[in-house]
């Protein structure tokens, strides 16, 4: 695996690659990786011929309270994660390599970005479709992985990318849990041994919501209380939202119909947790 740092090395090593016919992989991440960016990491290799990943903690997408100082970074361990993973090429690039001057140009998605995490974070899709419009203009046509963990994003960069006909196959892919349910996230470093043993309670939650709809429970509010009721009673867990949503565009369909995708949001002490899960009311 090579370590790229600079646009335009990683821009001619994919344009070379692609000029020899092979198709081009890309997985972003901002690092701190587990065996959930591994997964979208083996999907790419399994489906594409040359595999680049990127590194980069994109302060564009974190509110000026949030955790961008703090969030985790550890890039020997990373390297040797996205080696096992089949990465070819990592892009580590510098904030001034991908940020060399005063950012005056913003993607905004709407619809689909307002609401849920889009309210409780009102510039965090701005900055993560601003950054991965610009991943995508560096790699070039590309298939590009996202996870399902993060769900509503996974939605905002298919939206972005069809919006703006980047040349770009955006791919979702399944959420990896620990062995209790905990969605992997880099943010679960955070925890506390209490609040680790607790959070699992946002899976449980959206397990019981997605077992009253296949039982045939078809009113959103009532699916979505449920899941909110759980959550509240766990005491470490502080609610910040539980929706129940059509999967394609998360509208608030009534009665539940169709693809539905369950979301959920909490913060447990200083960590902000999110999971989701889909079920299809037949
Ligand atoms: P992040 O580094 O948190 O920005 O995540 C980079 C990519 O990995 C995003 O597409 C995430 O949705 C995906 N991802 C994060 N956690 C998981 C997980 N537990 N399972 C699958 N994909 C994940």
């Amino acid at each position: 695996m090579r370590t790229i740092a600079t646009i335009a090395e990683l821009r001619a090593v994919l344009d070379g690659a692609r000029h020899d016919g092979r198709r081009v992989g890309l997985v972003p991440t901002m690092g701190y990786l587990h065996d959930g960016h591994a997964s979208l990491m083996e999907r790419a290799r399994a489906e594409c011929n040359v595999v680049a990943s990127t590194i980069f903690v994109n302060p564009l997408q974190f509110a000026a309270h949030e955790d961008l100082d703090s969030y985790p970074r550890d890039l020997d361990r990373d390297q040797a994660i996205a080696a096992r993973a089949g990465v070819d090429v990592l892009f580590t690039p510098a904030l001034e390599e991908m940020y060399p001057a005063t950012v005056l140009t913003a993607v905004s998605v709407a619809g689909v970005a307002d609401d849920l995490e889009g309210a409780t974070r009102p510039t965090h899709f701005a900055g993560v479709a601003t950054v991965v419009a610009k991943l995508f203009n560096i790699a070039g046509p590309c298939h590009a992985y996202f996870g399902e963990k993060d769900y509503q994003q996974l939605l905002v960069v298919r939206q972005m990318a069809r919006d703006l006909s980047f040349p770009v196959e955006v791919v979702g892919c399944p959420t990896v849990r620990e062995i209790d349910g905990l969605a992997l996230s880099s943010r679960n470093k955070y925890l506390d041994a209490d609040e680790r043993a607790a959070a699992p309670v946002l899976y449980r939650a959206l397990q019981a919501g997605a077992a009253a709809i296949a039982a045939g429970e078809r009113d959103r509010a009532v699916v979505a209380d449920l899941v909110a009721s759980i959550v509240a009673a766990e005491p470490l867990a502080r609610l910040d939202y539980a929706a129940v949503r059509a999967a394609d565009d998360l509208a608030e369909i009534s009665p539940l119909v169709g693809k539905v995708r369950l979301l959920v949001a909490a913060n447990f002490g200083g960590a902000r947790l999110i999971d989701n899960l889909g079920v299809t009311a037949l």
